[in-house]
């Protein structure tokens, strides 16, 4: 599996909201998505929007719920095809499978097309650790590979990075001279990864649908090196997660009309690349062979909890991250793994453990903007709150969060179901809140020190609603 560093969210965050090219990058980049996303869905109407949704997850549903039939069905299509799908229980199995196709043709280099459940996988370590030479060929991807960093998000892996930033990058890693302009850097990266395109050995990529009727992979891009991939080499590997399954081509038409729009404020990528097997005899090119590897690495278990099952819907299209309040703050490394933002605070703690992350999802405004712009409709506040109680009641997290909480609230509790008690404490906390304020030590009051650490505490009113009522009934 790829590090996981979700334990240090807090950390993190603070160290991105002190970075001023973060920032920056957070507010171009994520305006420039939202607006578009807007005027995608307004020009087919938000009304067709809503049936779209509606839709899409009612197919994903079902889809969910006959999962292990659509599974079959997907593996006795691919193999009618002429390719072969293989079926990993966790990562390093997936690993494993991959490893071997890999030292049975004897490749010594892989292209690989974006595919977040390698990036789950940590397969680039496990090629370099075979000595095969690994490029990523999508742009962004490309820099973060230079970088040596992980996606920072889920569609603009390197978003946070400024082109001066990639320029040096280039210089460095690359070897290439300092360019200034963006149409530089991307004619630079097209020659050197064209190379790379001719000789690979081995494609690999991710999916972003699976139609089990026709046993078709679905690929979204839009730089056409997708196609690359999955084209020019002998051997073509697929990679996806259990839950990108479709049952037909007609449920695919809902979701390429609503991934785009989400995503990128497309009516659709430039690329729509469909696979459906390695070449045909009457074919002139294409891979001799193709592999599709399905991953579980954690989903069987989502797929169990009815609270959170919801989660396998996502299309991956990142609008949750492009409009969460707190991703526009701390940006993609901050959540320490794969997937970021809301979507990532749920499936991170169901896939590495409630142990590893139990600040995710707490990393919530709980605003409901995730779920108004999900495409697929997916309830991730609802889902948050549940990994929220699991993580006071300790299912599954390590140690006891939450003990400040529950002495805080029962202590509230015996407060508010007394009339007397509740009358002076709010005259007692007013009091001294006037105290603490005048001698400037607001920030030091137990519990709430973090939150005054950043903002004031709301002033506790002086006199009681009772109070306030009587005195609108005494001037009439
Ligand atoms: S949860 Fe919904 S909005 Fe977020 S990435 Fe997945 S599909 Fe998109």
């Amino acid at each position: 599996m790829a590090d996981i560093k979700t334990k240090e969210f807090k950390s993190e965050s603070r160290k991105a909201l002190n970075n001023p090219q973060i920032q920056k990058s957070l507010v171009r980049v994520i305006d420039h998505f939202g607006e578009a996303r807007v005027n995608a869905i307004e020009e087919i109407t938000p009304e067709v929007w809503e049936i779209l949704r509606e839709k899409a997850r009612t197919i994903k549903t079902h889809t969910m719920s006959y999962l292990d039939h659509y599974l079959d069905l997907m593996e006795a299509n691919v193999r009618k095809n002429g390719g072969v799908m293989h079926f990993a229980k966790d990562a390093a199995e997936a690993n494993a499978i991959v490893a071997s196709l890999i030292s049975a043709k004897n490749a010594k280099s892989v292209i690989k097309s974006k595919s977040m459940i390698s990036e789950e996988m940590g397969l680039n370590h496990v090629l370099e650790e075979m000595n095969v030479d690994v490029a990523e060929t999508d742009l962004g991807e490309y820099i973060i590979q230079l970088a040596e960093e992980t996606p920072f998000h889920i569609i603009a892996p390197a978003m946070h990075k400024s082109k001066e930033e990639v320029a040096k990058l280039f210089v460095e890693k690359a070897g290439t001279k300092l360019y200034k302009e963006i149409p530089e850097l991307a004619e630079a990266s097209r020659h050197l990864l064209r190379e790379k395109f001719q000789f690979a050995d081995v494609g690999i990529t991710g999916a972003n649908f699976m139609v089990a009727e026709t046993g078709t992979l679905v690929l979204v891009t839009n730089e056409g090196n997708g196609r690359m991939c999955t084209s020019a080499p002998k051997m073509h590997i697929a990679l996806a997660g259990m839950e990108k399954m479709l049952p037909s081509l007609e449920d695919l038409g809902v979701f390429l009309r609503l991934l785009a729009r989400s995503a990128t404020g497309q009516r659709l990528t430039s690329y729509t690349t469909f696979v459906s097997g390695p070449k045909r005899e009457h074919d002139k090119d294409g891979p001799e062979e193709f592999h599709l590897i399905v991953v579980d690495n954690g989903r069987s278990k989502m797929l169990q909890d009815v609270d959170l099952r919801e989660a396998l819907n996502c299309i991956r299209c990142g609008a949750c991250l492009n409009n969460c309040p707190i991703y526009q703050n701390v940006g993609g490394h901050a959540y320490g793994w794969v997937y970021s933002g809301p979507i990532g605070a749920v499936v991170t703690p169901m896939l590495v453990g409630l142990d590893q992350s139990k600040d995710l999802p707490f990393a919530s405004t709980l605003c409901g903007r995730c779920k108004e712009v999900c495409p697929v409709k997916i309830n991730i506040p609802h889902m948050l709150l549940r990994l929220r109680n699991k993580s006071t009641q300790n299912e599954g997290a390590g140690d006891k969060p939450g003990v400040k909480e529950r002495v805080f609230f029962s202590l509230w509790f015996y407060m508010v179901k007394s009339k007397f008690l509740y009358k002076t404490s709010g005259r007692i906390g007013s009091g001294a809140q006037k105290i603490l304020r005048m001698l400037k030590l607001e920030n030091r009051i137990p519990f709430f020190g973090r939150w005054t650490r950043s903002r004031d505490l709301p002033l506790i009113p002086t006199k009681s609603f009772r109070d306030r009522w009587k005195d609108v009934g005494t001037a009439e």
